[in-house]
């Protein structure tokens, strides 16, 4: 987010009657979904499955030297796990959203008890961590159902999902990850990954991809 923005657009309908608490039928995929007013060359990176005590200090420290904000979608038992890092990650002005307990998949298919317990413990667990409460949820795996949806509204937050994938989880290769997060366009919302696994490939695209994009004139904003 930056200064002087308006509210995000789904969280203005939280709580106010005289808006239909009707769920979101799909997530916001760009950052025109979250904040309408943003400039047309704003972009969004989010970062899911950390913290992890290798990989999430080398993206902080990309983002750092590259003056960049990006939005961690952070597990419950990894933000229980590592708290210092949760509170490294805001101290260091990035945003955080609630990505699950335990990221259990598929996310679709769990009962809606299950799906709310998931988001709820998450939330404690982050704010245990020294987090503040996430507004934003984003579902493991990307698997979005109506019954996820309306749960996430119910909760008053908001669902968060993407359009542009490298797939950086499957390790496709640092010039694959790097040439498709390169397409990215003005709105895009990136996915990329420092937890669940060797994240080497993605550190190495993003220490390219960053400089790339801002020198295009993309400016990064949290979500
Ligand atoms: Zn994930």
């Amino acid at each position: 987010m930056a200064v002087g923005l308006p509210e995000r657009a789904v969280a203005a309908t939280v709580g106010d009657p005289a808006v239909p608490r009707t769920a979101p039928v799909k997530p916001a995929n760009r950052v025109q979904d979250v904040w309408p007013g943003v400039a047309h060359d704003a972009i969004a990176l989010t970062i899911d499955d950390g913290p992890h005590p290798r990989w999430t200090p080398q993206v902080l420290e990309l983002l750092r030297q590259n003056g960049i904000r990006a939005t961690f979608s952070l597990i419950g038992v990894q933000a229980h796990a590592y708290p210092d890092l949760v509170k490294r990650i805001l101290a260091e002005g990035h945003d955080i959203c609630n990505h699950s307990m335990t990221h259990p998949q598929p996310f679709n298919r769990a009962a809606p008890d299950t799906i709310r317990r998931q988001i709820t413990d998450a939330q404690s667990a982050i704010v245990d961590a020294g987090g503040v409460p996430p507004k934003l949820f984003r579902a493991p795996g990307g698997d979005w159902s109506t019954t996820v949806l309306s749960i996430v509204e119910d909760l008053g937050m908001i669902p968060i999902g993407w359009d542009v994938d490298p797939r950086d989880w499957s390790r496709p290769g640092t010039s694959l990850v790097t040439s498709r997060l390169l397409a990215a366009r003005p709105g895009d919302i990136l996915l990329c990954h420092d937890g669940g696994g060797d994240r080497a490939q993605t550190i190495e695209s993003l220490r390219t991809v960053l400089p790339e994009l801002k020198s295009r004139g993309l400016e990064f904003v949290t979500l």
